[in-house]
C-alpha cells in the first residue's frame, strides 16, 4: 500500500512466494499436525518455529506460545502452517476488535497487545540489520517504537476492491491472503470511521441502483475499486471510482444521491483502468462532482492532494515522523535540502522556513503539481519540484554542479535505487536523512550508504497499528 500500496492489488511479500513447489529437504505433508513452539516472529508479524530444524511459518501465533500446527505449505526450505490448537498461550494475546482479521492482509498483529507490537517493530528493525550487517550495525542506536495513545481509527483512506456475489450482493473490502478471493469488509477499527461511513453508503448506491461491477474472471462490468480518503485536518473526504471503461453507467444518479445523502463529500473522481492488470489506478482521472482534490493541513501548511498523489495513511504519526525526520536533519539557516521521493512536498516545505532551497522529485506527475501548487499556496518561494525518477533527477542536478547541503529519502518499500546511492555518495551531503518504510530495504541500503556515512541512530515510528508494517528515520552523517 503507493508506498504501503504500491498501487498494486494485493499485501504479498516475503519468502512465500518463493519455491513453493520443491521437494522438502524433510519428509513432510500438506494437513499434516505436529507440536510447535513458536520461538519469533517474522517481518510479516507471523510466529517462527522450528520443526526438524525447518522454518515453520505460523501467521497469527506468537512468541512462547506453544501450539499444534496443521502444515498449509510445504516449500524447499520451510514451511507454512496454520494454528490447529493452542496449548500454550502468550499472555500478550488480546482479542482481535476484526473478526476477520485473520483473512485479510492488514491486521497481522491484531492479536497482539500494543505495547508489544511496538516491541516487536523495534525487533524487526534489528532482525533486518542482523541479516545484512551493514558497517558497525551492532553499536547502532535503535530507538523504542514511537506509538500511538489510541491505535485504532487512524487510517485516512480506503482503498476496496468490488464484486458482485452469485445471488447479486455488492460487497467491498480486500483480497483474502495469497487469492483474489474477496472478503467483505462491513466495518473495520482502524479505518477513521467516515471512510467506512461512506464507503459502505457508496456500497448500498451501487448495489440499489444496479451499477454494473467489475468481473475479474470474465473482463466485464465496471467499477473495480473505490477509494474513500479523508483529510483529518479539514474534514474534507474524496471519493474515487476506479473503473474498467470510460463508461460509468448510472452516474448522474450516483452524483445525486451522493450529494444527497453524503455531505461529508466534498469531492467525486473518477480513474480509468481498463482491462485485466495488477494495478489498481489507470492512467487517466476524470472530475465528476466538487473539487477536483482534497486539502490536507500538516505542521501548520496546508496541502492539496490529488486522487493518485500518496500521502501518509496515519494523519497523526505523520506529524510524529516527520518532527523526527526535522530533528534528524537539522538543518541549519541557509543550507539546501533535497526532498527525495517527494509525493506532494510534504517534507521539503515543512523545511523551506528554514532552507535557502528545497528540490524534490517524485514520479507522479500529479503529485510534483500539488508540490508545486502548494508552494506557491503556502507563500514558499524557495521550493521547487520536478517530475522524474530521484536516480535520475539527482544525477542531472550533481552533473549540473548542485552540491546539496542535506538530502532527505522517503523510497517505496523496494528501497532505493543503486545509481542513486552512487550518485548521494558523489555528491556527499553533509547531512542525510533516511525515511524508510521497510527495513528489509533499508538494511540493505545502509550496507552502501555506511560506505561513507555512520549511522547516528534509528528511530521507528508506528504508522499502521496492528499491522506488521514498520516506519523509521534514520539520522546519517559524513564518516
Ligand atoms: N515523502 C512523501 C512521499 C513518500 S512515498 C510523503 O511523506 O508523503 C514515496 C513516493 O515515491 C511516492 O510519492 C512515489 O510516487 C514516489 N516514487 C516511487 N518511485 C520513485 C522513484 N524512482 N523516484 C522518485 N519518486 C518515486
Amino acid at each position: 500500500m503507493a508506498k504501503y500500496e504500491s498501487h498494486r492489488s494485493n499485501y504479498r511479500s516475503g519468502h512465500q512466494r518463493h519455491d513453493r513447489h520443491e521437494t522438502p529437504q524433510i519428509d513432510v505433508e500438506v494437513g499434516q499436525r505436529f507440536p510447535l513452539t513458536i520461538k519469533r516472529m517474522g517481518i510479516n508479524g507471523e510466529g517462527i518455529g522450528y520443526y526438524k530444524r525447518m522454518a515453520v511459518f505460523v501467521p497469527g501465533a506468537l512468541t512462547n506460545e506453544e501450539a499444534v500446527v496443521e502444515v498449509t505449505t510445504v516449500a524447499h526450505r520451510f514451511l507454512r502452517g496454520k494454528i490447529h490448537r493452542l496449548r500454550k498461550v502468550s499472555p500478550y494475546r488480546v482479542e482481535p476488535r476484526d473478526s476477520y482479521a485473520d483473512q485479510v492482509g492488514g491486521f497481522e498483529l491484531e492479536h497482539l497487545a500494543y505495547p508489544q507490537q511496538l516491541q516487536f517493530k523495534r525487533d524487526i528493525v534489528r532482525q533486518s540489520l542482523e541479516r545484512y550487517q551493514p558497517r558497525g550495525f551492532k553499536d547502532y542506536d535503535v530507538r523504542p517504537t514511537l506509538g500511538m495513545a489510541d491505535p485504532y481509527a487512524y487510517r485516512n483512506k480506503a482503498q476496496f476492491q468490488v464484486r458482485k456475489t452469485a445471488d447479486g450482493t455488492v460487497q467491498a473490502g480486500l483480497y483474502a491472503e495469497r487469492s483474489h478471493d474477496l472478503v467483505d469488509l462491513p466495518t473495520c477499527s482502524v479505518q477513521m470511521p467516515v471512510t467506512m461511513t461512506v464507503m459502505r453508503a457508496l456500497v448500498t448506491m451501487l448495489q440499489d441502483l444496479e451499477v454494473p461491477i467489475y468481473d475479474e474472471e470474465h473482463n466485464s462490468g465496471i467499477v473495480k475499486t473505490l477509494v474513500v480518503r479523508a483529510a483529518a485536518n479539514t474534514n474534507d473526504v474524496q471519493v474515487v471510482f476506479i473503473t474498467n471503461s470510460q463508461k460509468l453507467p448510472h452516474k448522474h444518479q450516483l452524483l445525486l444521491r451522493i450529494a444527497d445523502e453524503l455531505p461529508q463529500v466534498t469531492s467525486v473522481m473518477q480513474n480509468v483502468n481498463p482491462g485485466k492488470t495488477s494495478l489498481i489506478w489507470g492512467d487517466q482521472t476524470l472530475h465528476l462532482a466538487g473539487a477536483d482534490a482534497i486539502t490536507e493541513k500538516l505542521g501548520g501548511l496546508a496541502f492539496k492532494l490529488s486522487a493518485r498523489a500518496f500521502l501518509q495513511l496515519n494523519p497523526a504519526q505523520t506529524e510524529v515522523l516527520y518532527d523526527q525526520a526535522r530533528k534528524a536533519l537539522d538543518l541549519q539557516p541557509g543550507q539546501t535540502v533535497v526532498d527525495a521521493y517527494s509525493g506532494i512536498g510534504t517534507i521539503g516545505l515543512s523545511l523551506a522556513n528554514t532552507a535557502k532551497e528545497v528540490r524534490g522529485m517524485d514520479v507522479i506527475p500529479e503529485a510534483v503539481a500539488d508540490a508545486n501548487a502548494n508552494a506557491e499556496a503556502n507563500g514558499i518561494t524557495n521550493a521547487h519540484y520536478e517530475v522524474g525518477t530521484a536516480e535520475d533527477v539527482m544525477s542531472q542536478w550533481a552533473v549540473a554542479g548542485f552540491r546539496p547541503d542535506a538530502i532527505v529519502v522517503d523510497p517505496p518499500r523496494t528501497g532505493l535505487d543503486e545509481t542513486l546511492m552512487d550518485t548521494i555518495l558523489a555528491v556527499h551531503p553533509e547531512k542525510l536523512v533516511y525515511i524508510s518504510c521497510n527495513p528489509s530495504t533499508l538494511a540493505k541500503d545502509l550496507v552502501t550508504l555506511t560506505e561513507d556515512y555512520r549511522v547516528d541512530y534509528i528511530q521507528s515510528v508506528d504508522m499502521m497499528p496492528q499491522t506488521a508494517r514498520c516506519e523509521a528515520v534514520v539520522k546519517l552523517s559524513q564518516r
